[in-house]
């Protein structure tokens, strides 16, 4: 069998996939949460549905799997909205966490095995940054914030810059930074505490240096390294975050020199590329800014989201469209069709079996979905092997070739590859009472000649993702 390969962002080429653990079993895997200022827009969950497919997979190829996500509910962006809405800090964080945990269902992401809160962290936080202090890479500056020295970093021999190529000859000694996004051209000490200022309202903690709260680089490494030990094994997260977030996590985490020696606080990062949407960067100035929920709402379904979302390689930009949307609705339905012909087949009593040569079960299948999942993730090579499989089995089907056992064993390998794919079963064609109800009103409307209302009930129903069809013997709905 071939083995796993994974691009490592450190290393900038495809390598072996051999985690730490001794037994060859266990994974550690931190993946960078989310920033519950806002419902997660598009490009976040690309990242997200990344993540849950490597963890499946790894999953898949017989690893445990400890999967780590954060979320980061105090940071910059937060806490200017805290300050706009007037909640507090948790009632405003509360709500996009619940919606978010909703939006992975939705997409039947696999839940993370640690969610970890920053501010259930800030002990470990305040101790991450005691340790940078006593090794003299983190100081006070006048204002009372804790600033990451990177000039005392690499005095210690540790390399800055190991994800992005960097200029130091542009960076001045002693600059500092206190923003927590920042570009490579503003290079400069990032801040690791911040003091309290009137701007942070309540939202604040007492630490050693006074008052104030953690920066969010600093987070993450207190949460990874607090469950999955201070050296592990895979890091993802998007293109985006690389720099600074990445770099000074790196920078945090191995400046404290918790790792036992010659280990790196992590072997392997993955970068998810980013997503463009209707062929450009999203903005909601441009009106193409989609949430989960957006698409729900104009009928869309999760399964379908998801399967786009998960159509191209993790390294590539994909272009998102509604098109695409469509099309992933009709390649689903190629799969669901061919699932149920193939569970009809199953059911039929074995005793039928007749001299229909019973083709072997297709391990031949799995096989060239693990080569071609094996090769840095390639679900887009991943996604052909089964297009190709669905059209074998329609031909096999067709010409009465496949016994009921036959069908069964195939079931059995779509199940092994789905458990990679996660794609969940189709919502029911069976309508709900309120769309039969609306199916009903326009009834009503269309004997009292009242097109203008049937029609906007139509029109209403499609948006809730279901078509009318006026047959011999009434109207039907069908899922679009
Ligand atoms: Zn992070």
């Amino acid at each position: 069998m071939s083995k796993l390969r994974l691009f490592n962002s450190l290393s900038r080429v495809v390598q072996d996939f051999e985690p730490f653990d001794p037994t060859g079993r266990k994974v550690g895997m931190y993946c960078c949460g989310p920033t519950v200022y806002d419902f997660g827009h598009i490009g976040n969950f690309r990242t997200f549905a990344f993540s849950d497919l490597t963890r499946r997979y790894l999953e898949f190829r017989g690893y445990e799997v400890t999967h780590v996500m954060n979320v980061t509910d105090v940071e910059d962006k937060i806490i200017r909205r805290v300050r706009e809405t007037g909640k507090t800090l948790q009632e405003y964080t509360g709500n996009y966490k619940s919606a978010f945990l909703e939006d992975l269902r939705t997409l039947n992401c696999s839940s993370p095995h640690h969610l970890p809160h920053a501010t259930d962290y800030i002990p470990a936080i305040i101790d991450l940054i005691q340790k940078l202090e006593s090794r003299g890479i983190a100081y006070r500056a006048p204002d009372g914030s804790v600033y990451f020295s990177i000039q005392n970093y690499r005095g210690c021999g540790c390399r800055y810059g190991q994800l992005v190529n960097l200029n130091f000859d542009e960076m001045r000694v002693g600059e500092r930074i206190s923003s927590d996004e920042y570009a490579k051209e503003s290079l400069a000490d990032f801040a690791l505490w911040k003091a309290r200022i009137p701007e942070d309202g309540a939202v604040f903690w007492d630490s050693p240096w006074g008052q104030g709260r953690p920066g969010w680089h600093i987070e993450c490494s207190a949460m990874s390294m607090s469950i999955l030990g201070p050296s592990f094994d895979l890091h993802l997260g998007g293109e985006d975050l690389a720099f600074p977030h990445h770099e000074d996590e790196i920078a945090q985490s191995e400046g404290a020199g918790l790792q036992p020696p010659g280990r790196p606080f992590v072997k392997y990062w993955l970068h998810g590329a980013h997503l463009l949407v209707e062929g450009k960067k999203m903005a909601k100035s441009l009106g193409n800014f989609y949430t989960v929920r957006d698409l729900l709402d104009q009928g869309f379904q999760g399964r379908e989201i998801r399967y786009l979302l998960l159509s191209a390689h993790y390294r590539e930009t994909f272009n998102f469209t509604l098109e695409g949307l469509e099309a992933a609705r009709q390649a689903l339905s190629r799969i669901d069709e061919c699932l149920e012909k193939l569970r009809e087949l199953a059911t039929q009593s074995s005793s039928e079996e007749n001299a229909a040569p019973s083709l072997a079960a297709s391990p031949s299948f799995v096989d060239a979905f693990t080569a071609a999942m094996d090769n840095d993730l390639n679900v887009a090579a991943g996604w052909a092997v089964v297009f190709d499989w669905v059209r074998e089995t329609n031909r096999a089907i067709a010409s009465l070739e496949l016994s009921p056992m036959a069908a069964k064993a195939r079931l059995h390998s779509w199940d092994q590859i789905n458990s990679v794919l996660g794609l969940s079963a189709k919502l029911s064609d069976q309508a709900p009472p309120e769309v039969l109800a609306l199916v009903e009103a326009r009834t009503v409307a269309k004997r009292s000649r009242d097109f203008t209302r049937a029609d906007a009930i139509r029109a209403e129903l499609n948006h809730l993702g279901w078509l009318i069809e006026d047959t011999a013997k009434g109207p039907k709905v069908k899922r679009r």
